[in-house]
């Protein structure tokens, strides 16, 4: 079998990723695409913790361009975080995966609270945990979240499923001569202004040294080959 390159990942997917090519919500197909291969690379022996975003339901952001306060709009965005994290488990689940909720705002009847220790135990046992509900403050992203959660459970590192599959010299959808890069330091994502995540996730990545690995979830096999190690996304590094 060939080897490991990570035994414990943070896993960031976006709302967005879930949404597949419709208008908002969840595709079930895509969904269910996402989660086979979270189930296969944890078959394989690691150790899973996913953040979930909620832009497929509700931003808070947006909402406060609709001049709404923008911390109860927030706490909305999580609440559509939450809804994201129960329709993963389900689905990872009717795939026969063993997978745990922990939500950063405590609503007991639908999910564990967030505990570390709980979650550290989960992870060994070879269960997924989700993470919902972002860090459960008003005014942060879940790419802080997963930065957040990623460090506090001494993750490998941290891969972040977008759309596209790695960072790009300029944006492949508009510029046909674009390329991929393989890696890229800390310092040449700021030098270049390449949009990893946002600045406070991008921070925290880079002063607890756990490295960023960009990739498209869509692609067959994407994630197995991040975790093998194989030339898949970008990676972002000290
Ligand atoms: N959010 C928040 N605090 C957090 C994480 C998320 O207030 O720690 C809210 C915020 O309104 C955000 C929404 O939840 O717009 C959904 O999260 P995000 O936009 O990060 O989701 P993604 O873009 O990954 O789908």
């Amino acid at each position: 079998m060939s080897e490991l390159k990570y035994k414990r990942v943070l896993l960031k997917l976006s709302g967005e990723s879930l949404m597949g090519s419709d208008p908002f919500g969840i595709n079930r197909e895509t969904i269910m695409q996402t989660v086979r291969q979270v189930k296969e690379v944890s078959d394989l022996g690691v150790e899973v913790a996913i953040v979930v975003g909620g832009g497929n339901i509700f931003r808070g952001v947006s909402a406060q361009a609709g001049s709404m306060d923008r911390a109860t709009a927030d706490y909305m965005g999580m609440l559509a975080t939450v809804m994201n994290a129960l329709a993963l488990k389900e689905a990872l689940e009717s795939i026969g995966a063993k997978a745990r909720v922990q939500s950063a705002l405590s609503m007991q009847q639908i999910a564990e609270t967030y505990a570390r220790p709980k979650a550290i135990q989960y992870l060994e046992e070879g269960k997924i945990v989700i993470f919902a509900a972002g860090t459960g403050n008003p005014f942060f992203t879940t790419d802080t979240a997963a930065a957040l959660r990623g460090a506090e459970m001494c993750c490998d590192v941290m891969l972040k499923a977008t759309n596209v599959d790695g960072i790009y010299t300029a944006d492949p959808k508009k510029d046909p001569s674009a390329t991929r890069y393989q890696s890229v330091t800390f310092d040449e994502a700021i030098e270049k202004n390449l949009k990893v995540m946002d600045a406070t996730a991008f921070t925290l990545c880079r002063e607890r040294d756990m490295n960023i690995v960009v990739f498209g979830i869509q692609k067959q096999d994407a994630l197995k080959n991040v975790v093998l190690g194989k030339d898949e996304g970008t990676l972002v590094h000290n």
